[in-house]
């Protein structure tokens, strides 16, 4: 018996592990998705300086509202989607993991079900548990689209208050039709969120979500300024909806939730956006040469919108992430069984995880 096993603890959360890919320090990190690219010194000087305004008046609770953060952000996912979006249309909290645990507060909730389909991002179970919201996943098609009719049974089944779609997906990369998730949105009973935490990395011709919220009032999409953006450290996520989805999700925010420090310091990056964001283009083509690649050497690789791509399959994928790991390359042994995960890093990172993976199947 542990310390742990004598505490208190709530039945469910028994035996559970904190969520978390290894953090080890390794030459080549392709795991969690990253951006490989770090801020510009530039940056960083404008970072330090918005600090130190920050921290000129600390003994002051920051802005609840976050208002002059959520102005820019609604400037910025207008300009990315296409779609006049206001302020109140968009609320920020500490990564987009804290949306959604705020979403299911809001949304979820004893007596209430939250509907997903697998393979998907791990992290959802946990927001239905840690919200006390009855978990239901269903599946996906075997290329790690939708299946539609599948996902319409479930809906009419479990009538779900929440539908957690992510778009890209992860950890397969497949961003989903409009098409399908109007569809959703049409059927579900409750709220539809699509999390597009990738949707920057989307191919050329794949809208966002956010183009269906004008005519969708129980629709949320949520992004994050993690990975596109560089801005894993600085943890801010947000979303944008209807101001009455905003207004809910304000009820079960903590005070002062966002500091004075974040919100200060995420609209430093989202003035230098273009910079930012200037690696996107180069992540993309890398992508589609590592799909190539792998293809090419004979292996599966699924088709991916995002900033990493699924490959396999292997008979014993651990015995590859380790022969990678002793490779000094880490990438995440996640998704179905025999499939792995590598992250998009730079072309040198690339060209080390390709030598690797050559070696390793020897
Ligand atoms: N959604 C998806 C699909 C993700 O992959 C991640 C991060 N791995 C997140 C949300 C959360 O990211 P963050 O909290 O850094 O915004």
């Amino acid at each position: 018996m542990s310390a742990l096993d004598e505490l208190p603890l709530r039945d469910e959360l028994r035996g559970a592990h904190p969520y978390g890919a290894p953090q080890l320090d390794v030459p080549v990190a392709l795991n969690t998705n990253e951006n490989p690219y770090p801020p510009s010194e530039r940056v960083v000087r404008a970072v330090a300086v918005a600090a130190a305004d920050a921290a000129r008046t600390l003994n002051r609770y920051p802005d609840r509202e976050a208002v002059a953060l959520r102005a820019d952000l609604a400037g910025y996912l207008s300009s990315d989607t296409g779609v006049e979006l206001r302020p109140e249309q968009v609320w920020a909290a500490n990564g987009s993991n804290e949306i959604m645990v705020q979403l299911l507060q809001a949304f979820g909730g004893p007596g209430r079900t939250a509907l997903s389909f697998a393979p998907t991002y791990s992290m959802y179970p946990e927001y239905a548990r840690d919200t006390h919201t009855r978990w239901v996943v269903g599946r996906r098609a075997a290329d790690f689209t939708l299946d539609l009719p599948h996902a319409l049974a479930a809906i009419e089944e479990h009538q779900p208050a929440v539908v957690l779609l992510a778009s890209p997906n992860n950890p397969t990369g497949t961003a989903l039709p409009l098409e399908d998730i109007a569809a959703l949105a049409a059927a579900a009973p409750g709220m539809v969120v699509v999390d597009e935490a990738y949707g920057e990395f989307r191919r050329a011709g794949v809208p966002s979500a956010a183009t269906l919220l004008p005519s969708s009032p129980r629709l949320v999409v949520t992004r994050t300024m993690s990975k596109a953006f560089a801005f894993a450290g600085g943890r801010l996520g947000y979303l944008a909806a209807s101001p009455a989805v905003v207004d809910a999700v304000r009820i079960v925010r903590l005070p002062y939730h966002l500091s004075a420090i974040t919100q200060s310091v995420a609209r430093v990056a989202l003035a230098h956006a273009p910079e930012l964001l200037a690696a996107v283009a180069e992540l993309r083509a890398e992508r589609d040469r590592t799909v190539d690649w792998l293809r090419a050497i004979g292996l599966r690789a699924a088709e991916s919108d995002a900033n990493f791509v699924l490959f396999g399959t292997f008979e014993d994928r651990h015995v590859v992430w380790q022969g990678l790991l002793d490779r000094g390359v880490l990438i995440r042994e996640t998704g179905p069984e025999g499939w792995l995960r590598v992250s998009i890093g730079t072309a040198a990172e690339m060209a080390t995880f390709r030598t690797a993976l050559e070696e390793v199947r020897r």
